[in-house]
């Protein structure tokens, strides 16, 4: 049973007994510090916390003096767990769901769980707070109008190269997570890719202690960042999108090309329209003219 407390530099709150639902509750990025009040009142009075990993979570919860009992969520067990949670819920249990780091489901387990809960007419309430995403991108200096996620590139080369190549004329500002043991490869291929002269923004270990942020073109930051012994910690890397002018007809082609390999020519062309901001339809018929002439 929950003890509805939390502390604050020793000072002790009570929490409100919560509604029962499935909260998504965001967890700092690094700095302890960056949780909201509704996140520790939420985590202090549900039933149950759903954690990626307990003992990772433990250091938060322990920090502010959170003692609600936790049971683990991850990508391994997530079949099964996402099943016993839901009878939870639907025994009017509240579910409080955490990942280590950040806001759960984003890179991070918890899409199972979400939709079947969904499914079933659970109320389901996000508690935000911190994502490595927007905490990049707003730093980073480059266009935030417009932005596109896109996560882990693949892990094997010719499929990163691949991904980054729908990727490269896209109007749009593209984030990415990445390992500090893959960057140098992964800037090498950006570079090739996307020209030596995109605009990037590598940051590294937001929030914390050691925060950096390697701002310039892609050749200027892949040479700042080879000189670096040891390159460590969790980083998101910005990349700016193509200028307009980029978008002469033999990129469109070129695009509409290599997609029309990955997919049907109707998904190619909506793939095609949402990069370059160009019609679908016009696009389609590109492609028929395409593939017949192909
Ligand atoms: N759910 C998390 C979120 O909302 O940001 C992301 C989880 S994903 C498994 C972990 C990746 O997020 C790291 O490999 C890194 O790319 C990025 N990341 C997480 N914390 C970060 C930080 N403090 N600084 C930079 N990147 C971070």
């Amino acid at each position: 049973m929950a003890q509805n407390h939390y502390y604050i530099k020793d000072h002790k709150f009570t929490a409100p007994s919560p509604e029962p639902a499935l909260y998504i509750v965001s967890t700092p990025i690094g700095n302890l510090r960056d949780i909201t009040l509704r996140a520790l009142e939420v985590l202090a009075s549900v039933d149950v916390i759903a954690c990626e990993d307990t003992r990772t979570s433990g250091i938060l919860l322990k920090a502010y003096g959170i003692e609600t009992h936790k049971t683990s969520y991850h990508e391994h067990n997530a079949a099964q767990k996402s099943q016993s949670l839901l009878k939870d819920l639907q025994a009017g249990k509240s579910v409080a769901l955490i990942s280590d780091a950040g806001t759960p489901l984003i890179s991070d387990p918890g899409q199972r769980l979400v939709a079947l809960a969904a499914d079933s007419n659970i109320n389901i309430y996000a508690i935000p707070g911190a994502s490595a995403i927007l905490s990049g991108l707003v730093s980073s200096g480059i266009a935030t109008d417009e932005f596109m996620f896109i996560g882990f590139l693949p892990t094997k080369a010719n499929q990163r190269e691949m991904k980054l190549r729908t990727l490269q004329n896209a109007s749009q500002s593209l984030i990415f997570y990445e390992s500090p043991k893959r960057i140098l490869k992964t800037l090498e291929v950006v570079r090739l890719v996307f020209g030596a002269d995109r605009q990037i923004c590598l940051s590294r270990e937001l929030t914390k202690l050691h925060e950096s942020h390697y701002r310039g073109t892609a050749d200027e930051v892949l040479a700042e960042l080879s000189a670096i012994d040891n390159l460590r910690g969790e980083m998101v890397l910005i990349i700016a999108g193509a200028s307009e002018d980029e978008w002469d007809e033999a990129k469109v082609d070129a695009l509409l090309v290599e997609l029309m390999g990955q997919m049907s020519l109707s998904k190619a062309a909506g793939e095609a329209a949402k990069l370059t901001g160009q019609s679908k339809r016009e696009l389609y018929q590109r492609s028929l003219q395409l593939g017949s002439n192909g």
